[in-house]
């Protein structure tokens, strides 16, 4: 509102006036520029126009009937030229046809002759609020372009027919477009990567009553680079007043650094902890090793001592047991209110007694994180899930199990896979990157683990995994 005052005090609106009959003209002049409008006059239609050649008017008063270049001439010419100014057409009494005929053609309004002042006002201002009205929508739009155009993520809008209506110029780098204008092609013509074509056709199916944002890792890059970037893709339709689709917004950021930091992260913690693993167990073989008098007598005195330093290692290796126990509650103290928002029981059996495994807490739990919230998101409600651990020879196993939609054989091999997604009408909504098992199984061979699943379709998935304990 500040704005378009600001706007409209800078600028008084412009008005041209061309009739051939002088008194109008300048009766026009008094009244408006009274009302604070510029008036500017012409006495033919040839002037006119190319006044209007020359500058911009918000309202012209056209006469209709003038000897030369008629109104009607006057009129196409001026909606070729500036599409947005409001043309008012005076016309005598008889002429009323003409009158409703320049309308036809893109008057805004006419008033007949004789006027009164008042008559002339009431007609101008209201169309000076059309002017402004549109002037507000093109500058909503300039302002819109420029922004859009300045963004680093990738912007493209696609119409309900597929046809891409609006790509930024970051956009068609992602894409690696080099070709001429994209506007009104389809958008497989711009997006060559499937899981981004399929991520659009999907939010274009969607109907009013599931308009949702699809969000997805992909990653994307030009045909034949080596190095391709991570993005976040987020898709989703927007609707009319009646929630129609009438297409799709789709916004891409990259996040290939944050990716790398993370990797390098959980790279280094990994190394740090199978680093620590074989120098320790070292250390407590050889401690052991003279304990036991292998290495020449044993004073009382040195075994005492031995025996503390032992239970000191033992002690820190062991708090990495307790720790996964720790990981595990936090988890699924943390998961429950997503579990019984859907309710879905989440339970952890409580840990038996079990040796120590060495193992990164962080990591630790994001593999608990990841497999709970994956039993959650394919468990439909009323579900349950348990959340376990008991030793087996030389591993402690883990194991997350569900009831839910499970997995069908033929994809048991490939959900380890990045980016892999099993793709059914029961999962069709649910949202996710395909990232989560993939990463999870990174940590756990990292640990020197191994994880595997045994689902049945429809009756629900167990999620195992097993880390080598730290004495084995
Ligand atoms: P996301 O869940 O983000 O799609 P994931 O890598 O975590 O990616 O999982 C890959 C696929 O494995 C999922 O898309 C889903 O189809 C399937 N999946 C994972 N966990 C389960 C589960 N507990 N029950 C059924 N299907 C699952």
């Amino acid at each position: 509102m500040t704005e378009k005052q600001s706007t409209e005090n800078l600028y008084p609106p412009k008005i041209l006036v061309i009739d051939d009959e002088k008194v109008i003209r300048e009766g026009c002049h008094e009244v408006l520029t009274q009302e604070g409008y510029e008036a500017i006059l012409a006495e033919n239609g040839e002037l006119g126009l190319k006044m209007i050649e020359e500058a911009h008017f918000d309202v012209i008063l056209l006469d209709l009937m003038m000897p030369g270049l008629s109104g009607f001439d006057v009129l196409l010419n001026v909606k070729a030229l500036h599409p947005d100014t409001s043309i008012i057409v005076i016309t005598g009494y008889a002429t009323i046809e003409n009158s409703i005929e320049a309308m036809k053609n893109g008057a805004f309004d006419f008033i007949p002759k004789p006027f009164s002042p008042d008559q002339l006002r009431v007609v101008v201002s209201k169309a000076i609020e059309h002017t402004g009205a549109l002037k507000d929508i093109a500058n909503e739009k300039s302002r819109m372009r420029v922004l859009i155009n300045l963004l680093a993520n990738g912007v493209m809008v696609t119409d309900a027919e597929k046809k891409v209506v609006l790509a930024n110029p970051a956009f068609m780098k992602i894409m690696g477009f080099k070709g001429d204008d994209i506007i009104g092609r389809p958008f497989t013509v711009l997006i060559k990567n499937e899981q981004l074509q399929q991520m659009i056709e999907s939010a274009l199916s969607m109907t009013e009553d599931v308009l949702t944002e699809l969000t997805e890792e992909l990653d994307i890059g030009e045909d034949g680079e080596d190095k391709k970037a991570i993005y976040v893709v987020k898709c989703r339709p927007f609707a009319d007043r009646v929630d129609r689709n009438l297409g799709t917004i789709t916004v891409l950021s990259d996040i290939t650094y944050l990716k790398e930091i993370n990797q390098r992260q959980s790279d280094f913690v990994s190394m740090v902890a199978h680093e620590i693993r074989s120098p320790m167990n070292s250390v407590m073989a050889q401690m052991k090793v003279v304990q036991d008098g292998l290495a020449g007598d044993v004073t009382q005195k040195q075994g005492e001592i031995l025996g503390r330093a032992s239970e000191k290692i033992n002690g820190l290796v062991s708090l990495s047991t307790e720790l996964l126990n720790m990981a595990s509650k936090d988890q699924v103290d943390f998961h429950q209110p997503k579990a019984q928002a859907k309710g879905i029981q989440l339970k952890l059996e409580p840990f038996p007694d079990l040796p120590p495994v060495l193992a990164n807490k962080q990591n630790m739990e994001e593999v608990l994180s990841n497999l709970i919230a994956n039993a959650i998101n394919y468990t439909p409600g009323k579900g349950k899930i348990t959340v376990a651990a008991h030793p087996e020879k030389h591993h402690l196993c883990i194991s997350v199990s569900d009831t839910g939609l499970g997995i069908a054989e033929e994809d048991l091999d490939r959900i380890f896979d990045r980016f892999y997604r099993v793709k059914n009408e029961k999962t069709r909504y649910i949202i996710g990157t395909g990232l989560g098992l993939p990463i999870v199984k990174s940590i756990v061979e990292a640990h020197d683990g191994i994880i595997w699943v045994e689902s049945k379709l429809d009756l629900g998935s167990t999620f195992y995994v097993s880390i080598p304990f730290a004495t084995s």
